[in-house]
């Protein structure tokens, strides 16, 4: 008899459950709230944990053409002078694979290419999840409800989950972090780009190219809690565009800048998994983007839940295997955050920076390859 799987979430993290279910032998639906398909937000770096589930799905090699991978280059201070180098020679080296720089739509349209037709219902927002696996959902613009079941759900509805709010109740709401990003995509290549993150006293700015000579970049700076939202682009050219080439021109550059305050999980979860229900991604473990970690975490979550939710014991093994990595990596990128781009106090940053110079060039590379150096189960 074939199983069944719903997904609620049709973001990076759900599109890569439900390919990976498939692969597993699942009848599977994809439940998404918004209307249409599109992928929210601007450019993404996929580093080798999260290729190596790709190809474990089967679209990697996809996903490697459609990105560029040259996207290391190390930590500069706003004014250009170099803290620490790595080039993404040296990471390859070490991890067999680059780290590849992709604009999310490209992403996204890979994904949901790899699904047959019918499987993502769109204008579908989960409203009520038990934990023996009914679900009710809303089609979009109706107060019209239906309901289906499943021997398996998965809540891959990102950091404001109604299934994590629906079955853990006791769950710690996210917290805002006290930072706002901001982030763009230039259609140009200014003649003098480098690559890498640039910091000052609470702020950051990151520079990836992409693909047919796009740019993706994000901004970063501490900021209280509810700023009202306004001309953001003007905001961003103020604050970084004093800082060193080309980072005035790429904003410049920029049609549309997206602003995040930004959010995490600060209390992990106890568990992943209630019933017949596994949280998986930013639903289960949300956290800061300093490490370039949360959409590749999603990624590692799907293939594994995919390698084992078919066995009598399959959710706690899930739970088992993917809780601690997960929230280590979520945790140590909260460390990051404050190590780096949340850094205020100028003895603080004279001190972080002059350690920086001093590190060498291999310790620096062990820390990113730290979480980056992970294999996937085989998926058959
Ligand atoms: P989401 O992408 O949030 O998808 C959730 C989906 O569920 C959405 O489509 C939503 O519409 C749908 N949904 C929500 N509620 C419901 C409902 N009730 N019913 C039905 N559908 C619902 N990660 C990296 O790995 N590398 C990076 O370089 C990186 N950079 C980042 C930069 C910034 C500024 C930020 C903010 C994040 C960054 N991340 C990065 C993190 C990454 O974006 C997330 O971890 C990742 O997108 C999480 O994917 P997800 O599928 O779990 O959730």
């Amino acid at each position: 008899m074939t199983r069944t799987a719903v997904i609620v979430g049709g973001g990076i993290g759900g599109l890569a459950a439900a390919i990976g279910l498939r692969r597993t032998g699942w009848e599977v639906t994809v439940l998404e709230r918004a209307p249409a398909l599109r992928a929210v937000g601007a450019g993404l770096v996929l580093q080798a944990n999260g290729l190596r589930c790709l190809d474990a799905l089967g679209i990697g090699e996809q996903v490697r053409a459609d990105g560029h991978d040259d996207v290391t280059g190390g930590t500069r201070r706003s004014d250009g002078r170099w803290l620490a180098r790595i080039s993404a020679g040296e990471l390859e080296h070490a991890l067999g694979t680059p780290a590849i720089g992709i604009h999310r739509a490209d992403l996204h349209a890979i994904l949901l290419d790899a699904l047959p037709p019918g499987t993502v219902v769109t204008g579908a927002q989960v409203v009520r999840v038990t934990a023996e696996g009914e679900v009710t959902y809303r089609e979009h613009g109706t107060n019209r409800e239906a309901g289906v079941g499943a021997d398996l759900v998965v809540g891959a509805d990102g950091i404001r989950s109604a299934v994590r709010e629906a079955l853990w109740p006791e769950a710690a709401a996210p917290v805002f972090v006290g930072v706002t990003a901001w982030r763009g995509i230039t259609p140009v290549w200014p003649h003098d780009l480098t690559v890498g993150i640039s910091w000052d006293r609470g702020a950051e700015f990151g520079i990836v190219p992409l693909a047919d000579r796009r740019v993706y970049w994000f901004a970063a700076l501490n900021a209280p809690p509810g700023e009202p939202r306004g001309d953001e682009k003007a905001r961003v050219r103020a604050r970084f565009g004093p800082w060193h080439d080309p980072i005035a021109a790429l904003i410049d550059a920029t049609a549309d800048v997206l602003r995040d305050d930004l959010a995490c999980l600060d209390t992990p979860l106890t568990t992943y998994v209630k019933g017949r229900v596994a949280l998986l991604g930013d639903a289960a473990h949300a956290m800061v983007p300093n490490l370039g970690q949360g959409a590749n975490q999603a990624l590692e979550d799907a293939v594994v839940l995919a390698a084992v939710a078919a066995r009598p014991d399959g959710l706690a093994l899930y739970d088992r295997a993917r809780r601690p990595r997960s929230q280590r990596v979520a945790k140590a990128s909260r460390a990051a955050g404050r190590f780096g781009q949340e850094l205020s106090s100028p003895v603080a940053v004279a001190a972080r920076n002059a350690a920086m110079r001093l590190i060498p060039p291999r310790l620096a590379l062990s820390t990113m390859v730290r979480f980056a150096d992970w294999r996937p189960p085989d998926l058959g």
